[in-house]
């Protein structure tokens, strides 16, 4: 009901120009942010830097696309005759972001790396590794798509034990626990859609959370896999399929009516119907809202016309995620500060969309619970400088 939903809603700022702000403050990366508040105590931080030190859990990121130029020299070492380069310099510039073809020339040449559990293993370590130091995150369901890894070669059985080896090794040296969300990759069709959910059902564990639906949306109608997430979604799976990303919120309205969707990747069609914002606001459902993605796929022509404010004003929750996010050149804390400029928030508003993404966590009840009062002192201890 309404109060329920308002409840912990994220707020937004009036303001006269959210856009050039907006713009301004994705530029300058959120430094010129003050709320205002006098220091009575604890230390006094930019917003940038509360962003940084903020726990956050993410809800929206690929696995192999989460593989930074660090992890992929790495891979490359393992792997000299894939012909990707070796030098840090010369991958820093080939991750750097151009345009969207670009993106999946990078992405291909990671997925080609990824040859033995091993590399799995690494992979999925190294993502964790970098996601706790350096975004500080705590929780996050991370989106892998083994059908790709079983295509070439990796027999699923090694698959899941390489992730699993990485997942409880993150969690004991990290502090980070991983969850699992298998998804479809759209593009291969009802073969590869039949495969997930064999992996997902015969061979999933505890940690797999969920199931999703990735790839283009043009030409892969979302209803032909509506007996995949039936069954998916009776074996105790939520479903968390992408859809309005590319396409208009038809998309979206099959996603939640056959698919069952709990949470949306992006939806950024959504904004487009009034009655389906009132409808994802009414039950709930969660959009994973990731600007930069949204700008670098073209989803959204530019920053000042995306549509996050418009959800929240809708009183549709959001979490806040990063989707590919070395190879659209940002990190989780960068999409913190872009939406803290799209939607005018200061650091109690940026805490609560750190709140915000826990809620639509499928992360255990203890989890939550844990995670909720780490922002809960974290904000009640730092104070904006
Ligand atoms: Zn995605």
């Amino acid at each position: 009901m309404g109060g329920e939903r308002h409840r912990g809603r994220v707020p937004v700022r009036r303001r006269r120009h959210p856009d050039r702000a907006a713009r301004r403050r994705a530029r300058r990366g959120c430094d010129d942010r003050r709320d205002g508040r006098q220091p009575d105590g604890g230390p006094r931080v930019s917003l940038d830097a509360f962003i940084a030190g903020l726990p956050k859990a993410e809800l929206h990121v690929h696995h192999v696309g989460s593989a930074s130029p660090r992890i992929v020299q790495e891979l490359a070492a393992r792997h000299p005759a894939a012909g990707v380069p070796t030098d840090a310099e010369e991958l820093r510039r080939f991750f750097e972001f151009r345009d969207f073809a670009h993106f999946v020339e990078v992405y291909l040449a990671v997925v080609d790396l990824i040859r033995t559990p091993e590399d799995v293993r690494v992979l999925t370590y190294e993502v964790a590794r970098e996601m706790a130091e350096g975004q500080r995150l705590r929780y996050a369901e991370l989106t892998c798509t083994p059908y790709t890894s079983v295509l070439r070669g990796i027999a699923i059985e090694a698959y899941t034990e390489a992730i699993e080896d990485a997942r409880v090794a993150a969690e004991r040296d990290f502090g980070l626990v991983l969850r699992w969300i298998y998804d479809i990759p759209g593009e291969s069709g009802i073969p590869a859609a039949d495969a997930t959910l064999s992996y997902a059902i015969d061979h999933g564990t505890d940690a797999l959370v969920g199931f999703g639906l990735g790839g283009p949306e043009i030409g892969v109608p979302r209803p032909q896999f509506q007996p995949h997430f039936d069954k998916a979604r009776a074996a105790g799976l939520r479903s968390v399929p992408h859809a309005g990303e590319t396409t208009g919120p038809q998309t979206v309205w099959d996603a939640v009516r056959l698919l069952g969707a709990e949470r949306i990747g992006h939806g950024c069609s959504a904004a487009q119907d009034p009655q389906l914002l009132a409808y994802l606001a009414s039950h709930g459902i969660a959009l994973e809202v990731c600007p930069t993605s949204n700008i670098a796929t073209r989803a959204v022509a530019t920053l000042d016309e995306h549509p996050l404010r418009t959800f929240v004003e809708a009183g549709v929750p959001v979490a806040i995620g990063s989707d590919d996010p070395p190879m659209f050149s940002t990190t989780l804390n960068q999409e913190y500060a872009v939406a803290a400029g799209l939607l005018g928030l200061d650091t109690d508003g940026v805490a609560e969309l750190s709140r915000a993404s826990v809620r639509a966590s499928f992360a255990p009840d203890a989890v939550k619970a844990r995670l909720m009062a780490e922002i809960d002192a974290y904000a009640g201890a730092t104070l904006p400088g």
